[in-house]
Formats: C-alpha cells, sequence, structure tokens
C-alpha cells in the first residue's frame, strides 16, 4: 500500500533515491547537453543532487518539510554553477518558502510545492512555457496536479500523474526551439533534441513517484 503522505524523514529518503536516479542519468545526461549546450549538465546535476544527499543525510531528526527542502537548495546552489545550479536551487528553496512549518506533504501541499517551483523557475529563469527550458517539464507536472479531477486525488495517483505529464512534456520539447539560455544561440540546429533540464525535472519526478508506489 503506497503511502498517502510524505512526512520529513520520507521527504529525505526520497531526495537520496532522486540522487540516485540522477547519477545514473549522467551519462544521457549530458549527452542531451552536449547536443545544444555544453555538455556538462549530467556532472551538475549529479554534483547536486550528491551535495543534497550529504546535507540532508546529517540534518537534525525535528527537521520540517520546508527545512528538508530549503536546506536542499542552499546545497543545491553552492555545490554547482551554471544555470541549473541557481535554478533547482531557488526551486527547492521557494517550495521550502511556500511550505514553511509543513510536518507532511499531502496532495494539497505537492500542489504548493509543484506551483512554487514553477513560478521560481519561470521569474528566475525568465522562461515562459514552449521555450524549451526545464520550465516545460514543470509546468505539465504542475497542471497534472492542479487538474486532477477529486475523486482521482491520493497523493501516489497525482505524483504518477506529474510524472507522466512531466517526461511526456519533456520529450515534446523536441520539437521547440530555445527563447532563453544558451541552446537559444542554435536556431533550428536545437530542432529534435529534447531539453536537458526538462528530461532532468522528469527523471526527478519518475523518481518520486517510483520511490512511493515501493515504500
Ligand atoms: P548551463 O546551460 O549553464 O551549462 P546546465 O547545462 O546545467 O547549465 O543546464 C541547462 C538547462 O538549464 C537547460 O536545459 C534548461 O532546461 C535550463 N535553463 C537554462 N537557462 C534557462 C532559463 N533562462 N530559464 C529556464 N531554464 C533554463
Ligand atoms: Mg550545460
Amino acid at each position: 500500500m503506497p503511502k498517502l503522505n510524505i512526512t520529513p524523514a520520507d521527504l529525505r529518503r526520497i531526495l537520496c533515491f532522486v540522487a540516485e536516479a540522477i547519477g545514473k542519468e549522467e551519462a544521457y545526461l549530458n549527452s542531451l547537453d552536449g547536443a545544444i549546450g555544453d555538455g556538462d549538465h549530467g556532472i551538475t546535476m549529479r554534483v547536486g543532487f550528491e551535495a543534497v544527499k550529504a546535507t540532508v543525510g546529517a540534518l537534525d531528526a525535528s527537521v520540517t518539510i520546508d527545512g528538508v527542502l530549503t536546506e536542499s537548495g542552499a546545497a543545491f546552489m553552492g555545490a554547482t554553477g551554471g544555470a541549473i545550479g541557481v535554478l533547482l536551487g531557488r526551486m527547492l528553496m521557494s517550495a521550502g518558502a511556500a511550505l514553511q512549518g509543513c510536518k507532511e506533504i499531502g496532495t494539497s501541499e505537492l500542489r504548493v510545492l509543484l506551483n512554487s517551483m514553477e513560478t521560481a523557475v519561470a521569474s528566475a529563469g525568465k522562461a515562459k512555457p514552449g521555450d524549451k527550458t526545464i520550465l516545460d517539464a514543470v509546468h505539465a507536472a504542475n497542471q497534472a496536479v492542479a487538474t486532477t479531477a477529486e475523486a482521482d486525488q491520493s497523493l501516489p495517483n497525482m505524483l504518477s500523474r506529474a510524472s507522466l505529464a512531466a517526461g511526456t512534456a519533456a520529450q515534446n520539447t523536441a520539437g521547440m526551439r530555445a527563447r532563453v539560455g544558451r541552446a537559444s544561440r542554435l536556431g533550428d540546429r536545437v530542432l529534435g533534441h529534447p531539453d536537458p533540464g526538462a528530461v532532468s525535472f522528469s527523471i526527478i519526478m519518475r523518481a518520486m513517484a517510483q520511490w512511493l508506489e515501493e515504500n
């Protein structure tokens, strides 16, 4: 029976599980970035999530959800450079700020979390949906949980919907031209290649959904 709520201890385990999933995809993410960027995205994601893993492992047992998110964001940003370091760092820290004092993530907290992440990445990156960035996957995940019919609203179900939506959105970025970030200089040459950041976010969502299903 999958969990219906995510406690701070669960969230710490989930972030470690995400770190492993990202680590397994390092070479793939580098190759995606190699096609339309500078080829470092997999390294940056692996290094960032290794820092998150180390940080959440050292937190006090009394930490709340917002504490885990805020510390993770700071760790990610501190350990990495590049666009994604700032963007994912801000996404995690904004989610922490939006869930202040929160002791468990249920369905309404999941909505707040994804919504705050979308707002953060859009404002930090000055991107819009359709610009071929990580925002496309975040936006799709946010929309999927925001529009889940009441009868289908359970945390595992909503995370699974968010994961599927993010995965589809990430693949759909292959058909887009980039309007922001490094890839924006390449014009039509980016067509046919998915955006690395969007694929990373879909891997994060997939790992979260999988963890919830298995635990
Ligand atoms: P860098 O481009 O600095 O080498 P990474 O390769 O780690 O950083 O990350 C690239 C990803 O960052 C892109 O695939 C895209 O998803 C995201 N990105 C870059 N610039 C922006 C932006 N302005 N807004 C939103 N996302 C962006
Ligand atoms: Mg890069």
